[in-house]
Order: structure tokens, then C-alpha cells, then sequence
């Protein structure tokens, strides 16, 4: 199995599966062109697509991809069904694709229906985890995002974190800013500022080290907590991860 980012817009990635006979899935198309340019140039048979959530930058590729490949399955939550859905899926639901098999499970937050892939190890999450941060809360709210985080921490560690979004600097220099002494979110903020100024992605990630600089993960952490406690006394996770989120939604 061959996993391949490509880039779309100024910051997605559009997420191709590929197995040994070229058969491909393809995760949250914003746009067409850059995917079915890789199709043809790698000999891809596309087989499925799936879709994380209802915003343009995951769908807007869809009614081309299926007017170039009729006998695309596209699978999606219920608010994608006016963008191209064709199968509706549900939390707890298991997809079977020949050769393939997803856990879908339903992750609220950032839209209502945002949902996730799970095939072991990988996991297709579109806006919901990011690395370093996590999705805007556009629909949801903070106690549902707080929730599908914790669902998708509770992943195997060697799970490989797909995010729909190259964030990760911008992430990073938000924990920098809030733990400026914390050695593991440190060492990650160099090496991805290295990496994103030699254009080089920084996704996927794994779910071990995620735990460790993320703090969106790290709600119950002693160090954020005390951070948090300088201002205010929070004694939920839950409102520890509003008091987060709205930090990062102002952070400049
Ligand atoms: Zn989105
Ligand atoms: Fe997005």
C-alpha cells in the first residue's frame, strides 16, 4: 500500500491510497485537476472517494472526478450528499472496499457530520486533527470537538495522522507561544520551521508524537493547566479545550 499527499490550493492535501495493482481511493478532492493529473500520470485505476466533510475545499473536485470516472463510489456523511455523496455513512459503520476496509466514525466540531476513515494504521481526519492544532469550531461545539479528539487519540500510537491541512507551522508557533519552555514542542517547532522553509511537508504524523506537541491532545496536561490557571480556574477538559481553542482563534 502506497499512501501519497498531493497538494491542492494554497495549503490542502488531497490523500491518495494506492495499492499494488494501482487501484487508488482518493480523500477529500477540493479540486480535480491536480488528481487527475496524477492519475494519469501514475497509472491509477480510481476506485472510491471519501469525504471527511461539506466544505468546498474537500468536495469542489468531486463532479469531475466522476464525470472522468463514472463508477466512482463516493462515500460521505449526510451533509455532503448535495456534493456528490452517492453512499451515505454513519458512525460505526464499516466500509468495504475489495482490498480495503474503513471504520467510519463521526467526529464532530468543526462541521456537524465532519467524519473520519480509520484503516489501520491510517486515518484520514480532514479538519478535525491537525498537527499541532485542531480544526475551527464552525458548527460544533467545544465539548464535541473536545470528544472526537479524545476519540482519535484513543487510536493505536502508530497510527498515521492524515490532516486535510498544512497548519502544522502556524500550529506550533501558537504552543511555543503558550509553553515556550516545552522540550518536546521546542524540537518539533525547529524542525518544522526546517522543513517549511525548505518547502518540505510535515504530514503525515504519528500519533505517539502527536501526543506530545499537541496540546489540543494535552488537555490534562500539568504544565497547560498551570498556564491556564494564571488566568482562570478551569477544572473541566472540556472547558481547558474551549480556553484553547479561542486562544488559537485570536492568536496572530
Ligand atoms: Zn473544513
Ligand atoms: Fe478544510
Amino acid at each position: 500500500m502506497n499512501l501519497i499527499s498531493i497538494p491542492a490550493f494554497q495549503d490542502n492535501y488531497i490523500w491518495v491510497l494506492v495499492d499494488d495493482a494501482h487501484r487508488c481511493i482518493i480523500v477529500d478532492p477540493g479540486e480535480s485537476t491536480p488528481v487527475l493529473h496524477a492519475i494519469k500520470e501514475n497509472g491509477w485505476q480510481p476506485e472510491a472517494i471519501l469525504l471527511t466533510h461539506h466544505h468546498n475545499d474537500h468536495v469542489g473536485g468531486v463532479p469531475e472526478l466522476c464525470a472522468h470516472f463514472p463508477h466512482l463510489v463516493v462515500y460521505g456523511p449526510k451533509e455532503t450528499q448535495d456534493k456528490g455523496a452517492t453512499q451515505i455513512v454513519e458512525d460505526g459503520e464499516k466500509i468495504l472496499i475489495p482490498g480495503w476496509e474503513f471504520s467510519v466514525f463521526a467526529t464532530p466540531g468543526h462541521t456537524s457530520g465532519h467524519t473520519c476513515y480509520y484503516s489501520n494504521p491510517y486515518l484520514f481526519c480532514g479538519d478535525t486533527l491537525f498537527s499541532g492544532g485542531c480544526g475551527r469550531l464552525f458548527e460544533g461545539t467545544p465539548a464535541q470537538m473536545h470528544q472526537s479528539l479524545q476519540a482519535i487519540n484513543a487510536l493505536p500510537d502508530d497510527t498515521l495522522i492524515c490532516c486535510a491541512h498544512e497548519y502544522t507551522l502556524g500550529n506550533m508557533k501558537f504552543a511555543v507561544s503558550l509553553l515556550p519552555e516545552d522540550r518536546a514542542i521546542q524540537d518539533y517547532y525547529q524542525k518544522v520551521k526546517e522543513l517549511r522553509a525548505k518547502n518540505q511537508k510535515t504530514l503525515p504524523v504519528i500519533l505517539k508524537n502527536e501526543r506530545e506537541i499537541n496540546l489540543f491532545l494535552r488537555t490534562d496536561d500539568i504544565d497547560l493547566i498551570n498556564k491556564i490557571n494564571q488566568e482562570t480556574i478551569l477544572k473541566q477538559p472540556e472547558e481547558r479545550f474551549a480556553w484553547l481553542r479561542s486562544k488559537k482563534d485570536n492568536f496572530r
